[in-house]
């Protein structure tokens, strides 16, 4: 039997980057993350000066992209055609980008494609926004992680802070209500909870405790029914 793909979906600053790693790293799973790929996608497309207008091409420079994952001194990395864009992907028009670009219905395919091949042995901690929902609708577990706009603005903003950045939190605010207005009124695969998934709010809660209850989900789905029962 294949391991199980565990896919966790939810909005920007949630904080599922940090949530999948750490699941990753206790189960010995594999750990992508979906929203690089786009990201890439999207410095590439600013790199090449395509205009956001242009679907065709940047569906067309998706398709040539070479995008992979490697581990550098025990760190994932993201490649793109050779190079390593791990820092480039982060920067402030590389995030404004990725969202329009994803919402492309030709950069979708594609890299749906592609993240469904790197799953599809299970074993795999997946992150993103559609997860659940498209690239593995039988996923054994989903997760749909969230937070409320004040503290996912509150938690960006620290994290800020402590690259020493000083940032209006009533601006990062607005920004991450702008981007899921996007990510979830788009026409291909909108931001939403898949059916089965398990909401967790975590406003209140730790990081330990949220890793915590993934993992408690993971080890109910996946329980071996035989050796419950004697
Ligand atoms: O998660 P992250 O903020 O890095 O994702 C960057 C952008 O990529 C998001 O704004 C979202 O629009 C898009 N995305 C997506 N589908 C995914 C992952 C990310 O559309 N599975």
């Amino acid at each position: 039997m294949n391991k199980p793909i565990i896919a966790i979906d939810g909005p920007a600053g949630a904080g599922k980057s940090t949530i999948a790693q750490m699941v990753a790293d206790r189960l010995g799973y594999l750990y992508i993350d979906t929203g690089a790929m786009y990201r890439a996608v999207a410095l590439m497309v600013i790199r090449e000066g395509i205009p956001l207008s242009e679907h065709g091409k940047i569906a067309a420079l998706t398709s040539r992209l070479d995008i992979k994952f490697e581990f550098v001194d025990g760190i994932q990395h993201i490649f793109a055609d050779g190079e390593d864009v791990s820092d480039a992907i982060r920067s402030p028009e590389a995030t404004r980008l990725s969202s329009p670009v994803s919402a492309i219905q030709g950069v979708r395919k594609r890299l749906v494609e592609l993240q469904r091949r790197m799953g599809e042995e299970g074993g795999v901690v997946m992150e993103g926004r559609d997860i659940a929902t498209v690239v593995f609708p039988n996923a054994e577990v989903k997760v749909f992680l969230t937070a409320s706009v004040t503290e996912r603005a509150r938690r960006r903003a620290e994290q800020m802070h402590q690259m020493g950045i000083e940032a209006d939190v009533n601006q990062i605010a607005e920004e991450i209500r702008e981007r899921d207005l996007r990510d979830s009124s788009r026409q291909h695969a909108p931001l939403r909870m898949a059916q089965g998934a398990t909401l967790l709010e975590t406003d209140n809660m730790t990081i330990e405790q949220v890793v915590d209850a993934v993992i408690a989900i993971h080890n109910e789905k996946t329980a071996d029914p035989e050796s419950a029962e004697g």
